[in-house]
């Protein structure tokens, strides 16, 4: 493939992610192996205008109906095709999140066909997450995928732990597996294993991997494939590929400025911890009660906007409605579980866009449907992502309608990632 005219700079490598946090998952193990990343909330509108490596493009396609997830993701594809991505890279959930209908198989059918290309590999392997892949059964920790809490999905549950299975009954291809003994023999043996499952007739091979190094090993032999489809994990071995190695300059972003805030719509375990030591630490906090909302949001805002207002410029501050379970589930009784968490993600994400017309310039979001909200509330099409805070949360650098066109530092931090003391560590680490 050779780059497209428009195109203002050399594009790497391609990514569609098939959700919102988990494009930043990906993003951000790119970055710490060295390449400079955008991650864009749905297809862009015209051509890309940074100079990047890889960019990865943020679908909602998971739980989709498979002809509207293959739609959108031929069209990413074509999107990056312009720009003239050299791979590309489908990454979906570390556990495997999938239905028999879909949308791993037909996606992944779908993009080696536009692509010309007769084979891919597959793997959700994520050791620094716990996933882990041996003898093509996925593992969760110590447990097998089926009895890792997965099985009771309400969307995807997923009750067989073989994903040679699993994926073989969602593609029209033959599924096949390569094995950790050929990952653990290095990239020559994967790459024998790999011409001889062509030769068998073999489109898709299940690939086992325990631990980095096996990642590492697995890079050179996905070399010359058009196309990659892998949890995140995968994404650390690629860069190297390119001639890139990791280097602090990957994750620069702009000198950060403005005032700080926290906002936080996530009722997570994590997320609960987090806010206790904010407030435990003395932050100033600002607790947004559901019960209120259901007679209109704007009074709620309006309030919270208020309270902040003089407490801006010394500290961070904090807003949340993050509740213990049994709050929450108080909260889901009397308003219905829908209407209640719109209703808070539509006060949180007004709250936040406030608090940026106020003078914040640099955000930390919990929670990964708040994080939607925000982003879309707050007119952010484009993430630059700089450098890990924790585990797959990054700073992020993004240009805001709402910023009046001045740049904006947000971390997007989903349900149960970080440490206890996340929402005073985030503004250390950027300052
Ligand atoms: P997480 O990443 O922790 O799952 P999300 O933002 O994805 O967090 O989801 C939390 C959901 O709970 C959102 O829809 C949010 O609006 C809703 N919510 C937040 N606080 C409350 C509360 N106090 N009571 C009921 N629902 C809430």
């Amino acid at each position: 493939m050779t780059a497209a005219p428009e195109s203002a700079s050399v594009l790497l490598l391609g990514c569609i992610a098939d959700d919102f946090t988990g494009a930043t998952d990906l993003a951000n193990n790119l970055v710490r192996a060295g390449m400079r990343v955008v991650q864009t909330i749905g297809v862009p509108d015209g051509p890309l205008d940074a100079a990047v490596d890889a960019v990865v493009v943020a679908l909602k396609s998971r739980t989709n109906p498979a002809g509207e997830a293959v739609a959108q993701s031929l069209e990413a594809l074509a999107w990056l095709q312009a720009q003239g991505a050299r791979q590309i890279y489908f990454k979906y959930c570390s556990t495997f999140d999938s239905t028999p209908q879909g949308n791993i198989g037909p996606v992944t059918d779908a993009l080696l066909d536009a692509l010309g290309s007769d084979f891919t590999i597959a793997t959700p392997a994520f050791p620094d997450n716990k996933r882990t892949v041996f003898k093509g059964y996925l593992f969760v920790g110590d447990q097998l995928l089926d009895e890792s809490g997965m099985q009771n999905h309400p969307l995807t549950p997923m009750t067989d732990p073989n994903l040679v299975r699993v994926l073989q009954a969602q593609t029209r291809r033959r599924v096949g597996l390569i094995d950790h003994a050929v990952v653990a023999a290095g990239a020559e043996a994967i790459r024998g294993r790999i011409a001889q499952l062509r030769g068998e007739g073999v489109g898709i091979a299940i690939v086992d991997a325990v631990s980095n190094a096996d990642l590492l090993r697995l890079g050179p032999a996905l070399a010359d494939l058009p196309l990659v489809t892998a949890g995140s994990g995968v994404a650390i071995g690629l860069p190297a590929n390119f001639g890139i190695a990791p280097s602090s300059t990957a994750s620069a972003l702009p000198e950060p400025g403005g005032h700080r805030a926290v906002v936080s719509g996530s009722c997570s375990q994590a997320t609960n911890r987090q806010v206790a030591e904010f407030i435990a630490g003395g932050g100033p906090a600002f607790a947004v009660d559901p019960m209120q909302l259901a007679g209109g949001v704007d009074a709620l805002v309006a309030q919270a906007l208020e309270w902040a207002a003089p407490l801006l410029g010394a500290r961070p501050l904090l807003v949340y409605s993050t509740a213990d379970p049994a709050a929450v589930k108080a909260v889901q009784e009397r308003l219905g579980v829908e209407a209640a968490g719109a209703m808070v993600e539509e006060a949180i994400a007004a709250i936040a866009r406030g608090l940026v017309e106020r003078g914040v310039r640099q955000l930390v979001v919990a929670g990964g449907e708040t994080s939607g909200a925000c982003v879309q509330a707050l007119g952010i099409a484009q993430l630059q992502i700089g450098a890990q805070i924790d585990p797959g949360v990054p700073w992020c650098h993004a240009a805001s309608a709402t910023a009046g066109g001045q740049g904006l530092h947000i971390a997007l931090k989903s349900g149960n990632f970080g440490t206890d003391d996340f929402f005073t560590k985030a503004f250390a680490a950027l300052a």
